[in-house]
C-alpha cells in the first residue's frame, strides 16, 4: 500500500482500531458501541477496498478501551473482526474476535412467549451451527445459528438484536 493511501484514514495515537468489519455491520457497531455519544474523535470508514471480504469497514476510536460487554457484542454481530490496541502510534495488540459459544445477557430472544421476554432473567443462547466467515443472504446453509436456551427457539446470525 502506497504512503498516500494510507494517509487517507489518519493514524490514532491511543485508542482502538476494529479492522476487517463487513461493511454492512460497520453502523451496527457504531450504534452497540455508542459512538455517537462519544466525544473524542472516530474516524468510521465503509466499503474500502478487501482482498479477503470484497468491501470492509474500519473503525477508529480515540481513548477508547473496549470492555469485555462490548467485545462480546461486536464478535456477535461481526464475528472475525480485527481488534488493535493502539499506544503512542503503534500497535500493541492484535486480536482476532472469535464467534461466542455461549451469548448471556446480550441478545434478545423474539419468541414473544419466550419466559426471558417477562421475567427479569438474563437471556441465554448456544450457538448450535458455525456459519461460514463470510456467509451471505443467498447462503443459508451458512449462517451461524444460536438456540434459546429457556424456549429453544433458533435465531440465525443476521437477525441478532443486541438487548
Ligand atoms: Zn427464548
Amino acid at each position: 500500500m502506497s504512503e498516500g493511501r494510507e494517509l487517507l484514514i489518519r493514524a490514532i495515537k491511543n485508542g482502538i482500531v476494529i479492522d476487517h468489519i463487513p461493511s454492512e455491520k460497520v453502523f451496527a457497531i457504531v450504534e452497540i458501541l455508542k459512538l455517537k455519544e462519544y466525544s473524542e474523535r472516530i474516524t468510521v470508514a465503509t466499503n474500502m477496498p478487501s482482498s479477503s471480504l470484497g468491501r470492509k469497514g474500519i473503525i477508529k476510536i480515540e481513548e477508547k478501551i473496549l470492555e469485555e460487554k462490548e467485545l462480546n457484542n461486536i464478535a456477535l454481530l461481526a464475528p472475525n473482526v480485527t481488534i488493535n490496541i493502539i499506544e503512542d502510534y503503534k500497535v500493541i495488540e492484535k486480536t482476532k474476535l472469535d464467534r461466542l459459544d455461549k451469548v448471556i445477557g446480550l441478545m434478545k430472544c423474539d419468541n414473544p412467549k419466550c419466559i426471558s421476554n417477562h421475567e427479569n432473567i438474563e437471556t441465554k443462547f448456544i450457538r448450535v451451527k458455525e456459519g461460514s466467515e463470510n456467509s451471505n443472504e443467498n447462503n443459508l446453509e451458512e449462517k451461524t445459528e444460536y438456540k434459546c436456551f429457556y424456549c429453544e427457539k433458533i435465531i440465525l446470525e443476521d437477525e441478532i438484536q443486541i438487548q
